[in-house]
């Protein structure tokens, strides 16, 4: 056994003892098995939740956006952009919206901030200790957690992604290599320009899963620089007061407002 190993196996002990004191009578038993399971175990039960989200990004995803569905758009919500303090707004139209995060649509402490339902014990979103009450403490779910980052920034989990995919570029089906890059099948600049308006659960599919692929990075640069042209080329249009309505490609432009 190696120093190192050694350590682990130490501290995996204390772990284990310390998860076990902790752990309620009711506990989700996909939760407990995996972070039995961990090479470092984590020490209580909320680790071993963040833990098992954090490990399952897909789920994490997948969940958070069913939640937010359940919660559904507030009323007299619109994705707006904007860089007040306090506004809940986000600056760019590269976050996803998040309208529960607005103080005019925020439904109080025990709610989460990303998809509006309660959130129980450890950040789980399921009541499964029938306390009756959410965690008034609490802000965000743990799957929540996850998925927000997972948004945010997917390039983080670009070996999921890849294995999702088999290691397959997703344009060219040529073996992924290093260097292979995440992409939005639809860019985030025409989420905004041309789908601002659907429903908000809805909206967030293009940041999750379903509007992420790996690429090569030749495809990706090739693609990014079509994209690229096609803002120039609007911008001028715009700046023309000329309406295109370019079929080919799916971008359609509206009339612009002279
Ligand atoms: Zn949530």
């Amino acid at each position: 056994m190696t120093a190192a190993s050694e350590w682990r196996a130490e501290r995996n002990e204390r772990s284990r003892a310390r998860l076990e004191r902790a752990l309620p009578a009711v506990f989700p038993a996909p939760v407990l098995q995996h972070a039995l399971s961990r090479p470092l175990m984590p020490p209580t039960p909320r680790l071993a939740v963040e833990s098992y989200w954090r490990n399952h990004v897909h789920r994490a995803d997948r969940l958070a956006r069913a939640l937010a569905t359940r919660s559904g758009q507030p009323e007299g919500w619109t994705w707006r952009l904007g860089t007040e303090k306090g506004s809940g707004l986000a600056a760019t139209f590269r976050m996803p919206p998040s309208p529960y995060r607005e103080p005019a649509h925020a439904r109080g402490p025990g709610h989460c901030c990303i998809c509006g339902q309660p959130v129980f014990r450890f950040g789980w979103h399921r009541d499964l200790w029938g306390t009756g009450t959410p965690n008034k403490n609490a802000r965000w779910h743990s799957a929540c957690v996850t998925a927000w980052k997972f948004w945010a920034a997917p390039s983080d989990q670009v070996k999921v992604l890849k294995a999702h995919q088999h290691h397959r570029c997703a344009a060219s089906g040529k073996r992924l290599l290093k260097t292979a890059e995440i992409d939005h099948r639809t860019p985030l600049y025409r989420v905004w320009r041309e789908h601002r308006d659907a429903p908000w659960p809805k909206l967030l599919a293009y940041w999750g899963a379903p509007n992420l692929q790996v690429v090569n990075r030749v495809v990706h640069v090739e693609k990014c620089s079509t994209e690229a042209g096609e803002r120039a080329h609007q911008r001028r249009a715009l700046v023309s007061g000329v309406s295109l309505d370019v079929e080919s490609d799916g971008l359609m432009l509206l009339p612009t407002q002279a």
